[in-house]
């Protein structure tokens, strides 16, 4: 059975314990941006429940063009008004450098990307970085933000102020 497979067939159990339908906008009012790491649950590390929160995600959780478009379309559309960050200890950006990420994809595919990966070395500076961006993007009603390291070794997050 393939991984889709599995996948389809959790979905068919889930839909047997599914909550019922909720608004689309998240009732607790906050959009949650992170790393697309597999070892970070959100929802229950966060203790959000099914139409709580906005999850956004990509490799590093960083601030990107598409980061603040979907920020944008959850405050001004959806109502959100608070903005956790959540990147982590022992992250995939930290492998390796901008440069490296470009020649390894060019090596593997004759291609080297017109975007640069956003890998980093200390991960409290990258999310002081991030919170920056947030606090400093004009299109945002609200600039509340707070930004946190999750400890993969522990589950605990730790805030980076
Ligand atoms: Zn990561």
């Amino acid at each position: 059975m393939s991984e889709t497979d599995r996948m389809l067939t959790a979905n068919a159990e889930w839909a047997e314990r599914f909550p019922g339908s909720r608004p689309v906008a998240p009732a607790r009012h906050v959009a949650v941006v992170a790393c697309m790491d597999s070892r970070m649950p959100l929802f229950p590390l966060l203790g959000l429940e099914v139409g709580d929160a906005h999850v956004i995600r990509n490799a590093g959780g960083v601030i990107t063009e598409d980061t603040l478009r979907s920020l944008t379309i959850s405050q001004h559309l959806l109502g959100t008004r608070e903005t956790v960050l959540v990147h982590h200890t022992d992250c995939g950006l930290q492998k390796t450098d901008d440069r490296g990420l470009a020649d390894l994809v060019q090596e593997a595919t004759g291609h080297r990307p017109p975007w640069t990966g956003r890998t980093f070395t200390d991960v409290d500076t990258d999310v002081r970085e991030s919170l920056a961006v947030v606090r400093t993007t004009p299109y945002l009603a609200s600039h509340e933000v707070r930004g946190f390291v999750y400890d993969v070794d522990t589950g605990l997050l730790r805030e980076v102020v």
